[in-house]
């Protein structure tokens, strides 16, 4: 058996966004913390990682089925696609810069 890696298919939903601000916009809302941030890279929702007790990012992508996030946290630099449940590489060379 041959190991075959999957490959996302779902690049076409990145766009130049913009982050919507420097923290969880929904945990800001309701005064709770989080642990890691995560950018969607179709609209810019700045939403709080799975080790956060909301799990805003991944709420966003059920809600929006905005596939493709990146971490959102300083010298990080890797996206995680939701539906094909891979990391995609690389994550600033192929996207958009993040500014
Ligand atoms: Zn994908
Ligand atoms: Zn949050
Ligand atoms: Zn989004």
């Amino acid at each position: 058996m041959s190991k075959s890696r999957r490959e996302c298919t779902h690049l076409n939903a990145v766009k130049a966004v913009s982050p919507t601000g420097d923290g969880c916009e929904e945990c800001l809302a309701i005064g709770d913390s989080w642990v890691h941030l995560r950018l969607c890279r179709t609209c810019g929702h700045v939403g709080c990682c799975d080790d956060s007790k909301n799990r805003h990012a991944r709420k966003h992508f059920l809600e929006r089925k905005h596939p493709i996030i990146s971490s959102f946290e300083p010298g990080e630099d890797w996206s995680w696609c939701f539906i094909d449940e891979i990391e995609v590489f690389p994550a600033a060379q192929r996207f958009p810069k993040l500014s």
